[in-house]
């Protein structure tokens, strides 16, 4: 007999019908043979609800009392529920975290998942009753009540199916599923059949609308095959699977996203020498800031500009950080930029397919929009571009990649290879002490690239796309791309090429200087080192550490470049073995 999780969310268990209608669906998933574990959220908005009452009574609620208030919120409904099944002529038990077996760590309002006994569960599960999991929550060593963060009930649901070894974990929603881009932002988004874990994780803003990165995050390190799909609709249509294969294998590129609210800081005229970087990052570290998009570019003169974006609210609080950093440092300048916005191309198949950031580059030229800044990871490559034209890019560029059409390789619903769970119980259950901590899944290098930068180049549009274009059709696999922010008009754009393509790649970028201006520099021996791992975008400070180890080692770090879930650096190519130890080091308690 199989196991599923049926998880509900506050907009469906958010008055008695919906409760009753969400009981009936578990129901209906034993009759056809599965033992049934529901996890549900407080109803509609009470937790919202609930944090308001705080603030009205107190300014700043002690964090412990705050966890016994909000886990009232699934209290109530995990008690309905219960009530519910039994109007219903079945048998259900509803559980607290505390009386499930769900201990965590005493960080109140955010606290992390040590260990799930899963005894009670299957006991009531073996004699024939619906187990209800109270979403969020668990219990500290000391046996006080606290709560895993906003919508931690996904991580609850994930933990749980990962735990009990389940054969499905279906998260019951208001969306119908995972879609190629906001639909709230474009008309043309289309529901994907499949999507995978990567693939959501580097597409953190159009995830969060669905689901807790976290959870995904766990659903990724337990193998969990995560089905997501919209309570409302009667018909048991199907939403959308998180699992380990993306929903095309021919695609280069699954799905858009738009971060509206970027700002972009850039200190200009950073010594380019180990320890520069760090003393920048280690201030922003220290006020807990999550900062995106880093960018430094190869230094002319023995100087470095060092750009980086946060959300536009921490603007200020982040400036004041990097005027200290760049005063100590003798860096030229600070300035920023807040009306900026991210547009993003993901895919698996980027991994594998030459001309895909540069298809990207072209359509946003022929649309008139002007790249501020690009970045690049192995999956994703995401370009800051003008706010009011960021919808405008978006358009484009899910046009660009046919993402409206489904895929013609697209593996029809329900025959898709089941994902394999990897993981045995007792692995699960080993691995729970720290299953929501950072963990890092790999540290590579690779020391046979070179580096190449077009500098001071006019910045308009179309710069990116044609320097991309003329190396796409030498049919060269670039790796790293890195666009920084020109003064004065100007711009930088470097990229790493395998050291065998070095000098054809150095003859058309010569060519491209003498059409476009600017000069050209390069590297011919250089390093990448990378740190890909599940949780660096929850946990700050991955940079932080990468800059320390690197620092400490007196390596210095001269391109730099950031995505959801992997920083890379480029060092010289002699300084790779060393980098490569000097991080295996400094990453060694959260190393996989
Ligand atoms: N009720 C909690 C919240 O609203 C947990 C959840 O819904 O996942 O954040
Ligand atoms: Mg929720």
């Amino acid at each position: 007999m199989g196991i599923i999780v049926q998880k509900f969310g506050g907009t469906s268990v958010a008055d008695a019908d919906k409760i009753q209608s969400a009981a009936r669906r578990a129901i209906r998933a034993q009759q056809d043979g599965n033992q049934v574990v529901m996890v549900v959220s407080a109803m509609g908005r009470q937790t919202d609800y609930l944090v308001d009452l705080a603030k009205q009574i107190c300014d700043a609620p002690p964090a412990r009392e705050m966890d016994m208030l909000l886990s009232t919120g699934e209290q109530v409904s995990v008690a309905l529920m219960a009530m519910a099944i039994h109007a219903l002529g079945r048998e259900a038990v509803s559980l607290t975290g505390a009386q499930i077996g769900i201990h965590t760590d005493s960080s109140h309002t955010k606290a992390r998942i040590q260990s799930i006994s899963t005894d009670r569960m299957k006991k009531l599960l073996d004699e024939g009753k619906i187990v209800i999991a109270a979403g969020f929550q668990g219990i500290d060593e000391d046996f006080n009540i606290t709560t895993l963060g906003r919508g931690g009930s996904d991580t609850t649901a994930v933990a749980l199916a990962a735990v009990l070894n389940a054969d499905a974990c279906e998260i019951y929603t208001d969306v119908d599923g995972v879609y190629t881009t906001d639909p709230r932002l474009l008309a043309d988004a289309r529901k994907m059949a499949r999507v995978s874990h990567d693939e959501i994780l580097e597409l953190a803003s159009l995830g969060a609308g669905v689901m807790h990165s976290r959870s995904i995050e766990f659903g990724k390190k337990f193998s969990v095959p995560i089905h997501v799909r919209n309570s409302g609709s009667f018909s048991d249509e199907p939403g959308t699977i998180i699992g380990t294969s993306s929903e095309s294998a021919d695609r280069a590129v699954s799905g858009a996203a738009l971060t509206k609210n970027e700002a972009q800081i850039t200190i200009a005229g950073v010594p380019d020498k180990p320890g520069s970087s760090l003393t920048i990052f280690s201030k922003l570290a220290a006020i807990n800031l999550a900062v995106d998009m880093i960018v430094q570019n190869m230094g002319a003169e023995g100087r470095a500009d060092v750009s980086f974006t946060v959300l536009e609210d921490d603007l200020p609080k982040a400036l004041s950080a990097v005027e200290k950093a760049a005063k100590e440092i003798e860096a030229e300048g600070v300035s920023h930029n807040a009306n900026l916005a991210k547009v993003s191309i993901v895919g698996l198949g980027m991994k594998t397919q030459t001309g895909v950031a540069d298809r990207m580059f072209r359509v946003l030229a022929d649309e008139g929009i002007n790249i501020e800044v690009i970045t690049t990871s192995d999956i994703k490559v995401s370009a800051l571009v003008a706010r009011d034209r960021a919808l405008d890019a978006l358009r484009a560029v899910h046009a660009e990649f046919e993402l409206d059409k489904p895929p013609g390789d697209r593996v029809a619903f329900g025959e898709e290879p089941h994902d394999q769970q990897s993981a045995s119980p007792v692995d699960v259950v080993a691995r729970l002490r720290r299953m929501e901590d950072l963990t890092i899944d790999s540290i590579s290098l690779d020391d046979s690239q070179a580096q190449l930068t077009l500098f001071d180049v006019p910045d308009r549009p179309g710069i990116a796309a044609t320097i991309f274009e003329a190396i796409a059709r030498e049919n060269v696999l670039v790796d790293m791309i890195v666009q920084s922010m020109g003064r004065d008009g100007l711009a930088d754009v470097s990229c790493t090429v395998p050291r065998k393509e070095l000098d054809h790649s150095l003859s058309v970028m010569n060519k491209l200087a003498e059409e476009l201006g600017g000069e050209v520099t390069h590297e011919p021996a250089v390093a990448i080192l990378a740190v890909t791992g599940i949780g660096i975008r929850s946990h700050t400070g991955v940079s932080f550490r990468m800059f320390k180890a690197l620092t400490e080692a007196k390596i210095n770090v001269e391109m730099v470049s950031t995505s959801e879930v992997r920083v890379s650096m480029v060092v010289a190519a002699d300084k790779g073995k060393a980098g490569l130890s000097a991080l295996k080091y400094a990453f060694a308690d959260v190393l996989a």
